[in-house]
């Protein structure tokens, strides 16, 4: 049940989970033309996949390695027509689309893109997402195709750690703070592992008798907030942010610059997850999702409300499926725990 929804949810990628050895997401570069404006670009069609870096409580499965729905959504850098591979085929838009698109040009990219950008892997993936929410809504797509759309958007901010590395020794200091947290648990998924690492490394950054300097109780808050970042745990990320950089404080040097990155991540996947939340209500209340899936659909608003920062309304979707007979363990853990966090428990499992 479980496999065969979250494989649902990313139907439009066919992933394909490989299993052994192979663990790199493997693909290879592809030569569109778009079958709106006949623009030709680059792009990439995955070949191989793995679910090996765990799974989000907001159904986004993590590869090790490249994620494959970073590079699936392309964009025709000149008439900014979007959607997956399937979308840029021979015949794959109605005539009336191509009227309304080659006329009208509804399309408005939220960034500036170059005119003579060869590769659509140059635009940010949750611009190329943005536009294929925009490409959809013309396209006339129901509320559930918009609602994977926006919150694929939104989960594009979970990737690209790029403003660590202007903190100096990094890997180093890291490395040493790591070493005073306890023995981590014994699962070995890599959802828990990083938000149990994130929840210590915070724990640590607070203690008094952890001897930490000042520089060094700062970098465990700060890898704290990229562990939570990297698993959309938004409300975590704030409540990091918040002590890193409290009200009226100006941050000096890098660790600025990284928390300003991080907040700036954090508001611009709240602000997808928050429409995404409205689109799956949307599917539900129109009767679009099929029987056995309401349960998870249900869920997935309430854990989507929870992670923008409106505890009310996740706990008004959350609490009702609680007192639910017959649901499935998985879902049941899921539901237990987004109720917690709603309440305020943090992200991870707590201290042995
Ligand atoms: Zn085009």
């Amino acid at each position: 049940m479980r496999t065969r929804w979250v494989r649902w949810g990313t139907a439009m990628l066919a992933l394909t989970v490989v299993v052994g050895t192979v663990l790199a997401t493997t693909k290879h570069p592809v030569d569109v033309t778009c079958p709106v404006c006949a623009r030709a670009f680059k792009a990439a069609e995955f070949m191989s996949t793995n679910s090996f870096g765990g799974q989000d409580r907001d159904f986004l499965g993590h590869a090790r390695g490249e994620q494959v729905f970073l590079f699936a959504c392309w964009t025709c850098p000149k008439c900014l027509y979007s959607g997956y591979g399937d979308d840029f085929k021979a015949g794959a838009v109605p005539d009336a689309v191509l009227k309304t698109l080659r006329e009208d040009r509804p399309l408005k990219s939220p960034v500036a893109i170059a005119a003579d950008l060869e590769n659509t892997e140059d635009i940010p993936a949750w611009v190329r997402y943005d536009l294929a929410i925009q490409t959809a809504k013309v396209r006339g797509e129901k509320p559930l195709v918009l609602a994977w759309l926006t919150l694929r958007a939104g989960q594009t901010q979970r990737f690209g750690d790029a403003g660590l590395a202007r903190i100096g020794d990094l890997a180093t200091r890291a490395k040493a703070l790591v070493a005073k947290l306890p023995p981590s648990p014994p699962e070995r998924d890599d959802y828990l592992q990083a938000t149990w690492r994130a929840r210590r490394l915070f724990e640590l950054a607070a203690s008094a008798d952890a001897g930490l300097s000042d520089p060094d109780r700062e970098l465990a808050r700060v890898l704290a907030a990229y562990d939570y970042a990297r698993r959309g745990e938004l409300p975590d990320v704030r409540r990091v942010l918040a002590v890193l950089r409290p009200e009226g404080k100006a941050l000096e040097g890098p660790v600025a610059l990284v928390v300003a990155e991080l907040a700036e991540r954090v508001d611009r996947e709240a602000h997808y997850l928050a429409l995404a939340a409205a689109s799956f209500e949307s599917a539900l209340t129109l009767d679009l999702v099929k029987a056995d899936e309401r349960v998870n659909h249900r869920y997935l608003v309430g854990e989507l409300h929870r992670r923008v920062g409106d505890p009310a309304k996740a706990l008004a979707w959350l609490e009702p499926l609680a007192a639910e007979a017959g649901l499935d363990a998985w879902i049941a853990t899921w539901v237990t725990e987004a109720i917690a966090r709603a309440k305020g428990e943090p992200a991870g499992p707590p201290a042995k």
